[in-house]
């Protein structure tokens, strides 16, 4: 009886870890089970869809390599138990805002910073992470490092370098050679793993005189065979596309003596999956670059210039690793109705507000500044609204409709524009975890759909040029979208896709053999974003009013692009107010235009506000429409001195900088105004481009240009206020350069002020922001 029961608790025990780290796949044909994978698991947590879209290529790629991969978004917890989990984990998991982590993360980053939980919690993990984030923003990474740190303080193992991928430069820096090395290292892990529960296993069964000892041991052999097998038979084959050399794309006429990269039929067998990244010896194929190439007339003249739709060597005579195709996932047809239901503005309302533009300002004026408005809505019927300054809203924007247009006559589709979209998984598809998305309804039409759904404008990710080839004719452009979504042309793609910010259908005017289906554009744009803004008024102030400030963004013309364009939302907003608009020397618009809606909703931020304590001091820092929530801050300033004048205020600071006195000074008159009241005991304002008058040059030094130069000239008093007087720093605006530039002058500060080396004024720095007294609220 007693030998039954241990024998019973061994082979439970065996089945338990061995179900854990392995899958049994089923045969195609037979659909018996035929192959075992060792599994481990993909978690994700994503904000804009890079990390859900890295995480789900790295589960798509698995199988190739012999491997089973689980693939859960972080918020879906019943789906992984960490708790239990005995194979490894691959984290994937981007930073958003201030360092804090994407919405569906935030309750997993909740769950594991708990106190209570003991350092040995995590003791069976091993994991992976990727962290992705922005070196333009403070914080990089926050969110994976996080993850990581409370993962190790929990006991968990990490099994292969932490990689942190960084969108400023381009996240494949980082991100190609992490994978290249992932799979390996869970192989390495896994192997590991089950050596050790062998180990663990073969002492359980020293109880058992019954169970041999090796048979454990076949089970994890078993398991490390097929590994290898895979690896022989399938992977080695499905998981390296390369594209033999082939001649530059310039030459398209000249293709026929060149290596038919339309040849890639076979190279790329539609849907296999997963990124590939080493190069596999490809035999290549000597081919000289054309130098010329035939003129409108028929005249050759020499091709200089590389752009969007035209490389040159080395690249245009590269053997090319490029991605696999991803595999599609969704049918999608066109239904004519009888009458389709108009709906204008976008369809969730619950959480939303339609609410009338009261009154539109001009602030800036001149040719070489950019176009600043001031909008003014009326809240006065939406109590949900009420915000506290600091607080940022949501604008909900369509798509321009001359885009919409011009891209529905491009996909063939314009006579269908009103029928309804009917879309569903498709049934065979390779892609893990796939689903519609949830942010499309049904009944919509189509015109909708690209009105209001998806982000048109959206810079194509690789995975998508890799999709558009198979629906590419011409050989040429067929090479160069490869070039654009490969590991050699990786930077043709962030100096022609990704910085230029080129739109698909930018793309696909430029590439006009390109024809894919509607399900490609659905299955890889992502879900069109609301635009935040920052309230740049206080209620107590504009009871039922809500302003704001923004420059309209102006995307100039450039190779891809023949007309320049202005952003979406900010020409959008452009377009709309137009006529009310009141110019910087008229007084007021004429009254008896109706009033634009638009669509909004509050995103109240609960650490960017005025200290509670009215007696704390503090700066802000809010150079051009970065102004705008220290608006806000001062009007309430204001109000509360008029109503506690017996209370003690500390010192306010604005450090404002434009480029011209007289062109974009924002807010001048109130910001004098509020220091004429006492309410800004300070403002420090500086012109980037105004010249210097020849007797000011002569009596001072240089003029400080940019607010980091005059935080400099005050340190003494700025290191005073946040060391000593336990004062706050704020500041808000362009994430790119500003905010980086402030942050390594106060650094630079406070190691004069308070005589240390660059690592104490970085601990002291960070200290500031973990007590909330450094407080940033950046874009860009
Ligand atoms: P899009 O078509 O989305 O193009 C934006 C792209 O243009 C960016 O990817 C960037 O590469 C480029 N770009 C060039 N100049 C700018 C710029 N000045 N700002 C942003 N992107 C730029 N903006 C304000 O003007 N005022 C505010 O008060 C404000 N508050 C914000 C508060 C928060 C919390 C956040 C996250 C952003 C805030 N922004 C603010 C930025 C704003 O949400 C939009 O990104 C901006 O107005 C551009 O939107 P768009 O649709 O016109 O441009």
């Amino acid at each position: 009886m007693v030998v039954f029961r241990a024998v019973s608790v061994y082979s439970i025990a065996k089945a338990f870890l061995w179900q854990s780290v392995c899958y049994l796949s089923k045969c195609a044909v037979c659909s018996m089970p035929c192959q075992v994978k060792p599994r481990f698991v993909v978690l994700y947590g994503s904000q804009k869809g890079q990390a859900e879209s890295i995480a789900e290529g790295i589960a798509e790629s698995a199988e190739e390599h012999g491997l089973f991969a689980e693939l859960s978004c972080l918020k879906d917890n019943e789906k992984y138990n960490l708790e239990k989990e005995n194979a490894p984990v691959v984290f994937i998991v981007s930073t958003t805002g201030d360092g804090e982590p994407p919405d569906n993360a935030l309750q997993f980053v909740k769950r594991i910073k708990k106190k209570t939980l003991s350092p040995d919690h995590y003791k069976h993990l091993c994991y992976a992470l990727l962290a992705l984030g922005d070196t333009n923003y403070a914080n990089f990474c926050n969110c994976g490092k996080t993850i990581e740190r409370r993962l190790q303080e929990l006991g968990a193992k990490q099994f292969y370098a932490t990689g942190y991928a960084d969108d400023g430069v381009g996240l494949e820096v980082v991100l190609d050679p992490w994978i290249e090395g992932l799979w390996a290292a869970i192989k390495e892990a896994l192997s590991k793993m089950s050596a050790d529960r062998t180990g663990y296993l073969k002492g359980e069964a020293g109880d058992s005189p019954n169970e041999p000892p090796h048979s454990s041991i076949a089970d994890v052999q078993l398991n490390l065979l097929s590994i290898t097998d895979h690896q022989d038979c399938e992977s080695i084959r499905a998981s390296v596309e390369t594209v033999s050399k082939f001649a530059t794309a310039a030459s398209s006429s000249a293709s026929a003596t060149q290596i038919a990269v339309s040849d890639l039929g076979p190279a790329f067998p539609a849907g296999s999956t997963g990124l590939a990244f080493q190069s596999h010896g490809t035999a290549s194929v000597p081919t000289s670059a054309p130098e010329t190439e035939a003129g409108d007339a028929g005249v050759p003249h020499i091709a200089l210039a590389a752009s969007l739709t035209r490389s040159l060597p080395p690249l245009s005579e590269s053997s090319l690793n490029v991605p696999a195709v991803p595999p599609p996932y969704l049918d999608v047809s066109l239904q004519e109705v009888d009458a389709v239901e108009q709906i204008v503005g976008p369809l969730k309302k619950e959480t939303l507000h339609e609410v009338p533009i009261s009154r539109a300002v001009q602030l800036a004026r001149g040719d070489s500044v950019k176009t600043a408005l001031l909008l003014e809505l009326d809240i006065s019927a939406h109590p949900m609204m009420t915000y506290q300054p600091g607080d940022s809203f949501d604008v909900f924007c369509p798509n321009r409709a001359a885009e919409v247009e011009d891209l529905l006559h491009r996909l063939d589709l314009h006579d269908q524009r009103d029928h309804q979209v009917h879309i569903s998984l498709r049934k065979d598809t390779k892609k893990k975890g796939a689903q519609v998305p949830s942010y499309i309804s049904q009944n919509i039409s189509l015109l909708y759909l690209l009105t209001w759904c998806l982000e048109i404008r959206s810079v194509p990710k690789k995975a998508f040029l890799r999709a558009l080839v198979e629906h590419t004719g011409d050989s040429a452009q067929r090479r160069r979208l490869q070039e654009l979504c490969s590991k050699q042309g990786a930077a043709d793609y962030n100096l022609y896709v990704r910085d230029p910010s080129l739109s698909v259908l930018e793309l696909l005017t430029a590439f006009s053999s390109c024809s894919p289906p509607l399900s490609l554009l659905i299955e890889h744009l992502p879900k069109l974003q609301p635009r935040p803004y920052s309230a740049a008024s206080s209620c107590l102030r504009y009871p039922g009013r809500l302003h704001f400030v923004f420059n309209v963004v102006e995307f100039p013309a450039r190779s891809g692009r023949p007309a320049g364009r202005r952003g979406l939302c900010t020409g959008w907003l452009f377009d709309l107010i137009n006529p009310v608009l009141v110019l910087p020397e008229k007084a007021e618009s004429s009254g008896s235009l109706a009033l634009p809606k638009i669509h909004v909703s509050l995103r109240p931020n609960c650490s960017f506000r005025p200290p509670s304590a009215l007696s704390a001091p503090f700066i802000m820092v809010g150079p051009g429409t970065g102004v705008a929530p220290f608006i806000g801050f001062l009007q309430q300033r204001e109000k509360e001195r008029k109503e506690n004048p017996e209370a003690i205020f500390g010192e306010t600071w604005l450090f404002f900088g434009c480029r011209h006195r007289d062109g974009d000074y924002l807010f001048r008159e109130e910001l004098e105004g509020f220091v004429s009241s006492g309410t800004l005991s300070q403002l420090k304002v500086c012109f980037s481009r105004d010249d210097q008058k020849e007797e000011e040059a002569t009596l001072s030094a240089a003029r400080p240009r940019y607010v980091q130069h005059n935080l400099l000239l005050n340190s003494q008093h700025i290191t005073d206020i946040l060391l000593k007087q336990n004062g706050y720093l704020y500041v808000c605006g362009d994430a790119k350069n500003m905010a980086k530039d402030v942050n390594d002058t106060l650094m630079e500060m406070i190691k004069t002020e308070l005589q240390v080396d660059q690592l104490d004024a970085m601990k002291r720095l960070a200290e500031l922001r973990e007590e909330k007294r450094y407080l940033q609220d950046i874009w860009g």
